[in-house]
């Protein structure tokens, strides 16, 4: 069984080896910020270098080429697709321009939900509230689910403009037990699994704990409606569909996943004038039954979270791809030599 095993990996092994692969890169937020915990922040800088590199060393081309390519074995040699995630407006404020100067294609996922919210993504939210320098209360008790969770904040009700600077660069799984940024790490947990109106309710709560208000910095703020049509505008970018409150879609049931994906799908089209075919799983979430859902709501291919290059292996619907951090040009030249062997 083990000899078996060990054949069909080889065979694998040689059949990804020889196949026409290419690369799908995932973007959130093109900006200068401070708080960044889940690194996915590139600074326009970092991105304007990425651009370059990837015009002198790949072929960058649209992610529906792409999936087309990929399904024919036909994929040009170093095909690379750039796709950003959420919706920022910093993608069409910064990336947009870059795109045009570079004529690279990207598509960008946009949760439709928080179009004209005037509300940060809710992630942003917990960490403008918690991880911008200032006091909060001792201890916090919160209403998760119907369980009271209860937290002592000790040495992390104190939050200094030098750990600010510290943790700007310190991912949220490195967190030093007790600090701010644990107690970060904590409340994202406990909110990712929420429905999106209860997390809402949750965030509200927390903010009148902490006695303050929530703000809209412009670094992180969401893409508008009216921003949709000049974002597509040169023809670089397209818009694909995020869900509607980018919610954790194997927690729903197979209805509300449904729902998530084809209100999506119809508030973007509507606000564009015409047909998107591209989707991408929050937080690469998914169950056996996302899949269907994402193709009967009239989608092509849909953008996951697998860590590895694109070949004939992978379905439409599960494309794997390469989160882009912000690294500097000659950084992403190594890793993508790695890549592509
Ligand atoms: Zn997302």
């Amino acid at each position: 069984m083990r000899a078996y095993t060990q054949r069909r990996s080889i065979l694998k092994g040689i059949r990804k080896r020889f196949s026409k692969r290419g690369v799908i890169l995932m973007y959130h937020s093109i900006a200068a910020t401070q708080a960044d915990p889940w690194c996915i922040t590139v600074t326009p800088q970092n991105f304007a270098d990425h651009l370059k590199v990837l015009q002198q060393f790949g072929k960058p081309i649209s992610l529906t080429d792409f999936a087309h390519g990929m399904a024919r074995g036909e994929l040009p040699q170093r095909a690379i697709a750039l796709t950003f995630d959420d919706g920022y407006a910093n993608n069409l404020e910064v990336a947009k321009p870059l795109l045009e100067q570079y004529d690279i294609p990207a598509t960008v996922f946009v949760a439709s939900g928080y179009l004209d919210q005037n509300r940060e993504f809710w992630w942003d939210e917990l960490a403008q509230l918690l991880l911008t320098p200032g006091l909060l209360p001792a201890q916090l008790a919160l209403e998760v689910n119907g369980h009271t969770q209860k937290w002592h904040l000790g040495a992390a009700q104190t939050y200094t403009e030098a750990m600010a600077q510290q943790d700007s660069c310190c991912l949220v799984e490195s967190a030093e037990p007790g600090s701010r940024l644990a107690l970060y790490g904590q409340l994202w947990q406990a909110l990712l699994h929420l429905p999106f109106a209860m997390r809402q309710q949750t965030l509200d709560a927390l903010w009148v704990w902490a006695d303050r208000s929530p703000q809209v910095r412009s670094a992180y703020r969401p893409l508008r409606s009216d921003e949709l049509l000049p974002l597509e505008q040169s023809g670089h970018v397209s818009v694909g569909g995020h869900t509607v409150t980018h919610s954790m879609l194997s927690r729903l049931s197979t209805e509300e996943q449904f729902q998530e994906i084809y209100q999506c799908k119809v508030d973007l089209e509507v606000k564009l004038g015409h047909v998107i075919h591209s989707f991408a799983y929050p937080f690469g979430n998914y169950s056996p039954t996302t899949v269907p859902c994402v193709a009967e709501a009239g989608f092509s291919h849909a953008c996951s979270t697998i860590v590895d290059t694109a070949w004939s292996r992978y379905d439409a619907y599960q494309l794997p791809r390469f989160e882009a951090q912000n690294w500097s040009g000659p950084e992403l030249v190594r890793r993508l030599r790695r890549l592509f062997w």
